[in-house]
């Protein structure tokens, strides 16, 4: 009988087509869920029946259909439709015997919906098709013969075909229902499998093709599970070596004990600044930034490094030079403030009192006029080496330029400070043996001790200069130490210059000169650098170097800087309006601000309104700052230069590489040029080490796409090294001093830069 039931409906079954989007395994699942339910009614049908009060044969009979829909269903080489469709009669069949058991009731047809809801668990139509079959034939048919085990209405009874349609329309409702809402949430699924695959084919393809190398980590056992192209490349290791190695095996080895601890406190922090080593044993820092994912179900880090090793090397090449004296090998300027501002803080804590010593070579410029800058220098290395003799370890002797030293002498009261003062003087009066002759150089020096709390950095070398002159007047040779008597004089001293400096502004005593930058490649001008300068009628023409830190303590140099600007702006617009320039490129003109210019709240607007006095094209002005100037107050700083870039202004780096020398800071300011500071193209030619360094820094500014500027540039040797690297401007006594502005007229129109334009096309 199973065969004959079984056999035409194979037939059919195989001309549909198969279950919907369900393998084997998850349609089995859900097949076995369904022939339980079908289980459930061939034992909860008779126990209904017998409640109901029929007898025990009846009710037995009532549940074969079920049972052997159930053992069809069952048979393994039926095939999914078909055993399917078998498990959709058994529902359908045990929705029909409940109905017929209650007495046909209206509730009990509910039992359909439910069984026709359970279907959908195949995903299929077809069970769907032969369930709405079924119910029409079964209502109908069984109406007709018996239509008490079908409805309890009266019009039921009466017209059983009509009923029996109604009740196949809600099923194929219910089915299609069924129907939409699966192939939606299928495709719906099919869809987020699509997306998750493409952008894990993104993924796949960032990370291969990345130039950095990329990796990913178990963070629980620290094992590599992928790496890409750019980390075999880099650090050396096969893929087959890093899958089978730990972070721990490119970490140095003293390491390990401590990223175990931190592994084991679930701190997996992967980002910062870490030193790697690579298959040749070589190491090298790298910058880590990480992002958490899970990888194949485990819990991971993609990694990103970013090689750093060059530039720190760069940097602490940077830093060493930004804070030694090339020529005495001593700390410079910038390095002493930084350690007597570091000693004051000690001494404000533990109160150990300290000393400065200034000093100051008696006539050392003889020396340098008469035997020479090369002798001069000799006798500076000298000075320095037996100064360093002449202090205890932890002292610093720094050469703060020219032929000016100081000392930071800690824990020192005033006996211990003169007495090493003494051993100083006793060791400047030996003579210095230079190509066999004897030199004698004497040394003057200004001592200012600090023997508790409360002095500040500038007292302290102010009273030390006070000292300085005192000695010096007091006829060279010796040491003073500072008394409150001195004072006077050396305020004095200060004020005054502050003083002459107004009156000079008032009285137009200050001017200009100007120094053209030229383009190597044609020889032609490109611009020119304002340089201001001071006539004093006592003293001649004073060097910026000397009056522009006088400036800027008294605030002087916000009013001295407007002036330069619009002067500069006003001669550079004269000198056009003549003719002194014309054709091609306009005149570039460059003005130096200074770190307090820009720090005043108006400064955008200062420059904004000389532009406008003056009728100059914003697009002509480079505002040339120091490394200093930008680095204190960073981010207000940021904002000026982008209001400034904002009015079309340039900005150009000044005297870069001698300053704080933190290349980072490069690529987030916004600046448009870079000038490489005078001592790295001094005595290029000689000193291999200071090449390879330019070269750096030349490579470092190019990567940031800035044009460089080669300042102070004195030999023709120096001019063709500058060109070898690539710079193509370039600023130097070599090519042009400074100079006036009826001189820089002529100049502009003159043989120097036909010679220039010559020599350009001759290389
Ligand atoms: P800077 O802006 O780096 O200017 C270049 C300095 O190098 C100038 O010194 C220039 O005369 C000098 N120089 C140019 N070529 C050579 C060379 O081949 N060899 C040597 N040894 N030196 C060369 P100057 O005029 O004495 O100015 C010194 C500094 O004073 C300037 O350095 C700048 O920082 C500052 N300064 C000058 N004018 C102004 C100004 O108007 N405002 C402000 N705030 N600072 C100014
Ligand atoms: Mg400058
Ligand atoms: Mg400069």
């Amino acid at each position: 009988m199973l065969a004959a039931v079984i056999a035409p409906l194979r037939r059919v079954a195989a001309a549909l087509p198969e279950g919907r989007g369900l393998g084997p395994e998850a349609w089995m699942r859900r097949h076995r869920v369904i022939l339980g339910v079908l289980w459930l009614h061939v034992l909860g049908l008779p126990l209904f029946g017998l409640s109901r009060g029929y007898s025990f044969g009846h009710c037995l009979t009532d549940a074969a259909p079920v049972a052997l829909l159930a053992l069809a269903a069952l048979q393994p080489r039926g095939g999914q439709v078909l055993r399917s469709v078998l498990a959709a009669l058994g529902l359908m069949t045990s929705s029909a015997v409940l109905v017929h058991l209650s007495g046909g009731v209206m509730e009990a047809h509910f039992h359909f919906f439910v069984m026709i809801a359970l279907l959908s668990a195949y995903r299929d139509w077809v069970p769907f098709l032969f369930a709405l079959a079924f119910v029409v034939v079964e209502h109908g048919v069984i109406g007709v013969i018996d239509p008490r085990s079908v409805h309890d209405e009266i019009d039921e009874v009466l017209h059983p075909w009509r009923w029996a349609l109604i009740h196949g329309g809600f099923v194929l409702a219910a089915a299609a229902a069924n129907v939409y809402a699966w192939t939606t949430s299928e495709e719906d699924h099919r869809r987020a499998v699509a997306e998750s695959r493409r952008s894990e084919e993104t993924f796949r393809a960032l990370f291969e093709c990345s130039p950095q190398p990329m990796w990913v980590y178990e963070v629980r056992t620290l094992a590599f599970l992928a790496v890409n192209e750019a980390a075999i490349t880099h650090y050396g290791y096969s893929r087959d070596e890093f899958l089978a190695m730990s972070i721990l095996d490119i970490r140095p080895a003293e390491d390990a004990g401590r990223v175990r601890e931190r592994v084991r406190l679930g701190d997996s922090g992967a980002s910062g600044v870490w030193e790697h080593r690579v298959r040749d044993g070589r190491s090298i820092h790298v910058e880590i930034s990480s992002e958490h994912l899970a990888f194949h179900g485990r819990d991971a880090k993609l990694i990103v490094a970013h090689d750093i090793t060059e530039r720190l090397a760069l940097e602490g090449e940077l830093h060493h030079r930004a804070f030694h004296d090339a020529l005495s090998g001593l700390a410079n300027r910038d390095l002493f403030h930084d350690r007597l501002g570091h000693a004051l803080a000690r001494l404000s804590r533990q109160g150990q009192p300290l000393a400065v010593l200034t000093l100051d070579l008696d006539d050392f410029k003889a020396i340098n006029d008469s035997r020479g800058h090369h002798t001069g220098d000799q006798v500076l290395r000298e000075v320095a080496r037996r100064l360093e003799d002449a202090v205890r370890p932890g002292d610093t002797v720094a050469r703060m330029g020219g032929d000016e030293f100081a000392l930071l002498l800690e824990e020192v009261d005033v006996v211990a400070a003169e007495a090493i003062a003494a051993r100083i003087t006793a060791a400047m009066q030996r003579p210095i043996l230079l190509h066999d002759e004897e030199m004698f150089v004497t040394t003057s020096g200004g001592l200012s001790v600090c023997s508790g709390w409360g002095c500040s950095e500038h007292e302290l070398l102010r009273h030390a200069d006070i000292a300085l002159y005192a000695a010096k007047a007091a006829g060279k040779g010796v040491i003073e130490t500072f008394t409150p008597a001195m004072r006077e004089s050396g305020d004095l001293h200060r004020i005054e210059v502050a003083a002459r400096l107004r009156q000079a502004l008032v009285r137009g005593e200050l001017f200009l000169e100007y120094q053209p930058v030229i383009r190597l490649s044609t020889g032609g001008v490109r611009g020119v650098e304002a340089l201001v300068r001071w006539r004093d009628p006592e003293r001649g023409v004073v060097s910026p170097a000397e009056f522009i830190p006088v400036a800027e303590d008294t605030g002087l140099i916000v009013p001295l800087g407007e002036w330069v600007l619009a002067e500069a702006c006003r001669q550079v617009r004269v000198w056009e309006a003549g003719g002194a320039v014309g054709g091609g490129e306009r005149l570039a003109l460059s003005v130096n601000i200074s770190p307090r210019q820009l720090r005043e709240p108006d400064f955008v607007a200062v420059v904004a309104r000389v532009l406008d006095a003056t009728g100059f094209d914003p697009a002509q002005l480079v505002l040339e700052l120091t490394e200093s100037a930008v680095l204190d107050g960073f981010a207000r700083c940021v904002e000026s230069l982008e209001q400034l870039r904002a009015l079309g202004i340039r900005i150009a780096i000044d005297d870069f590489g001698s300053g704080y020398s933190s290349l980072g800071y490069l690529r987030d300011l916004p600046l448009d040029t870079v000038k490489i500071d005078r001592r790295f193209i001094a005595g290029i030619g000689e000193d291999a080490a200071g090449r390879e360094l330019t070269l750096a820094i030349v490579r470092l500014v190019d990567t940031l796409g800035l044009p460089t500027i080669a300042e102070g540039m004195e030999t023709a040797g120096e001019l063709d090294y500058v060109r070898a690297l690539g710079i193509d401007f370039a600023q130097g006594y070599f090519l042009s001093r400074p100079l006036s502005a009826p001189a820089m007229a002529q100049f502009l129109a003159g043989s120097r830069v036909a010679e220039l334009m010559e020599y350009a096309a001759a290389s």
